[in-house]
């Protein structure tokens, strides 16, 4: 019997965890999902998490050793952030049009203001965001230019968030090794390059599990989900975000097809379990080990960009969040601050939306806080913000999921323009998980 393919098992979880969600609503089962069915899926995260730092420094290092040549390296760096600033000021004007022309904030009655902002504004998830929104506004333009360099290299492999700081430290040894010569960084390299193969073999094992962790990570969104009423408010301001997050994936096609010269259709089923686990995560940095493999394995983008290309996308590449500022940050004007509405500001959002894309992290709701920041730009009465975010905050997660696939798909889209740039795009060699295992059974 044909084996079924994976994004299939993994529609499927992901599907009947939905159903398993309203079924526990109807029957009053939330504790048993939060006690007995959340924790699959927060392992699920927490092993992709587990192999994020290994995988970016094995297969980094093995990228830049191969390549055999700095000026290749800086070749591949400049092309890639000036393609990635490129899709994301492409996303950002999208956004703005869109929410110009529909006016999604023309409708919302000040019922539903007053409802929002009665259930949400005080809660601590909205405080939380505004405060780090804060403390990241009052670092000066070139602090996440400081933030990159580590000062300790254990520490900054050693943690999940440093991800720009492992980047760092990575490239840095890949380019001295490749100056100590072939003969003398080849210890280095057959370890790193084995340490690669062992933990892309991880990830073939990890998503083994995955119908299964995505069912149990949307059976606890549908539990732990708002009121359907409020959602039902704010369709039209959902409905924007969701036509701009589609005509990114038109973009992006066009991109692939024109550009890298291959059919979309087929590039995104070979991407398709990875955006699956974004939609099911709402994380491009736990989905990060997955794109990296279907990217280099079953797309065909060669070790020596993916491995740079990705991770660097994951952290400074959102087109999908940045799309949802601009969508976001007009929609509250028109709501709650017509007057705001200049050129002037909506140009203030491009460049604020493009550079908070690039210091924020990927992680769940990042989006809120750099929705924050986007809004002081333009000096919208701070008195407001709790009421401002109280007014998205109940379709945040869904949209949080949308956009989180529309990121990965960006980084993936990148990955193959810049590779076919640089003559980096091969065949696809799939590897299974089981591929050694009559050896060793
Ligand atoms: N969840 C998104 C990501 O990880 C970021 C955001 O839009 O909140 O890519």
């Amino acid at each position: 019997m044909k084996k079924l393919a994976l994004h299939w098992k993994i529609l499927i979880g992901m599907i009947l965890g939905i159903l398993f969600g309203f079924l526990a609503l109807q029957f009053g089962w939330q504790q048993f999902i939060t006690d007995w069915i959340k924790p699959l899926g927060t392992i699920f995260v927490k092993l992709l998490k587990l192999i994020a730092v290994p995988l970016i420094v094995a297969s980094l290092i093995k990228g830049i050793s191969d390549l055999k040549d700095i000026s290749k390296f800086k070749n591949i760096g400049v092309r890639t952030i000036f393609i990635y600033m490129g899709t994301t000021v492409v996303a950002i004007t999208i956004g703005l049009l869109l929410v110009n022309v529909i006016q999604p904030g023309d409708g919302v009655a000040q019922e539903t203001v007053d409802k929002l902002t009665n259930t949400y504004a005080n809660s601590s998830s909205i405080t939380s965001k505004i405060t780090e929104a804060t403390k990241q506004q009052s670092n000066g333009p070139l602090q996440f230019v400081v933030d990159m360099v580590p000062d300790n290299a254990i520490n900054a492999l050693g943690n999940n968030k440093a991800m720009l700081q492992v980047i760092f430290f990575t490239i840095f040894l890949g380019i001295s090794m490749l100056l100590v010569g072939e003969k003398k960084s080849k210890p280095l390299k057959s370890f790193f390059d084995s340490l690669n193969e062992a933990v892309l073999k991880m990830v073939d094992l990890i998503m083994l599990t995955a119908p299964v962790a995505v069912f149990a990570l949307l059976a606890n969104v549908v539990v732990t989900s708002g009121d359907p009423e409020i959602l039902l408010a704010l369709l039209k301001y959902a409905l924007v975000v969701v036509i701009g997050l589609c005509i990114m994936v038109v973009f992006y096609c066009i991109l692939v097809s024109i550009y890298a010269k291959k059919n979309p259709l087929w590039f995104l089923k070979q991407l398709s379990p990875a955006q699956l686990l974004a939609f099911s995560t709402s994380s491009s940095a736990a989905t990060l080990p997955v794109t990296m493999e279907r990217v280099e394995e079953h797309i065909g983008v060669d070790k020596e960009v993916s491995s740079f290309v990705l991770p660097v996308g994951a952290t400074i590449n959102m087109d999908g969040t940045s799309l949802y500022q601009a969508v976001a940050a007009v929609f509250v004007m028109q709501v709650l601050w017509p007057e705001g509405l200049a050129f002037s500001n909506q140009m203030s959002i491009v460049l604020t939306a493009l550079l908070a894309s690039i210091g924020s992290a990927a992680v769940p709701g990042a989006g809120m806080v750099m929705l924050v920041i986007v809004l002081e730009s333009i000096n919208f009465p701070k008195e407001l913000y709790p009421v401002a975010l109280a007014l998205i905050f109940a379709v945040d997660r869904p949209l949080d999921m949308l956009r989180t696939v529309i990121n990965v798909t960006g980084d993936a889209t990148v990955s193959m323009v810049v590779a076919k740039s640089v003559g980096k795009l091969g065949e696809p060699h799939v590897k299974n998980w089981d591929d050694h295992y009559d050896e060793v059974k």
